[in-house]
């Protein structure tokens, strides 16, 4: 079924909508909620969901004899609809950014009116994914983010298979984020950084996909999955274990390195080059043993800007 999540009018347009589907056996709360778009470029998280959403209704249609929904599914692909039509990360009347827009009210702006329906949508759903990508200058590896996790939480994300679990501390500063606002509910709540805004990584989304539908095999939300035994080891790196290389000097950064590789100390992962001589300027290496996270795509440099996180195993 497809519902609207929002009904909101718009100053000198038609009325818009925010479309959710709602899958599987009806029942008073979600087994899983699925969140992506809160930021409107983010397409690679968009695509998943709405591709999630055609094969769980497919499920449902008994188009696979073997799967079946046991618990109800959420899934709204695009909360920032405006922002997705514009390419834009924000939403484009008043440029906020959905994700500090948390608890939100119902009497507030836009942006507070969808936040509180959002909320109030998957709240009570027993598991709660909500699915980002880095910005458009950077590319992350597909990846499981925990914050201030409980143990069921740090357990329940190795269901995914994917190969990196991050986990953080709650964050004092943003509270306002749909994560924050979850964290209170019972349930366990993931995000997952997948890949880098503005385009779409078919690679990235395929596994990230797969992810899913192990998830909700190994969580019993979708019944029959038959979980592929290649799946990687998955790792789980805390704020100790990441190492940041930043850019002594401006340039033009050129690297053909793949996140999700592992990487010895000193091994060469890009180079620095004079945007106007073409000299080049330093050679990027490795800067400890471990697995590369995340890398920049945007070639130009100004010195200090992040080029490439290496996680360390314990
Ligand atoms: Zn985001």
């Amino acid at each position: 079924m497809t519902r609207n999540l929002l009904y909101m009018t718009a100053p000198v347009r038609e009325g818009f909508e925010i479309p959710c589907h709602e899958i599987g056996p009806a029942s008073n709360h979600p087994g899983a909620a699925l969140v992506g778009g809160l930021h409107g470029d983010e397409i690679n998280g968009i695509f998943i969901l709405s591709r999630l959403a055609d094969f769980l209704k497919g499920v449902e249609a008994e188009k696979y004899p073997d799967l079946q929904l046991l618990k109800r599914v959420l899934i709204i692909p695009a909360v920032n609809l405006l922002g997705v039509n514009l390419r834009t990360r924000v939403w484009p009347f008043d440029k906020s950014d959905l994700n500090r827009m948390f608890p939100g009210s119902t009497i507030g702006e836009t942006t507070q009116r969808i936040a509180y329906s959002l909320l109030e949508a998957t709240k009570r759903a027993e598991l709660r994914i909500d699915i980002h990508t880095a910005g458009a200058d950077f590319e992350e590896l597909p990846q499981v983010r925990l914050y201030g996790p409980s143990e069921e939480e740090r357990q329940s994300a190795r269901l995914f298979g994917l190969s990196a679990i991050m986990e953080r501390s709650v964050s004092p500063v943003f509270t306002t984020t749909l994560m924050s606002a979850w964290k209170v509910w019972p349930g366990q709540s993931f995000l997952l950084r997948v890949g880098q805004a503005g385009t779409l990584q078919l690679e990235h989304c395929q596994r990230v996909f797969r992810a899913l539908v192990s998830f909700l095999g190994r969580s019993g939300v979708l019944a029959g999955v038959r979980i592929a035994e290649e799946d990687e080891e998955s790792l789980l790196f805390t704020k100790e274990n990441v190492c940041r290389v930043y850019a002594e000097k401006a340039g033009t950064f050129v690297s053909d390195r793949q996140v999700g590789r592992w990487v010895r100390k000193g091994q060469e992962l890009g180079y620095i080059y004079d945007s106007f001589s073409g000299n080049v300027i330093k050679r990027v290496e490795a800067p400890e043993c471990g697995l590369l996270t995340g890398i920049r795509r945007h070639p130009l440099l100004f010195e200090g800007d992040l080029l490439l996180r290496v996680n360390r195993k314990e």
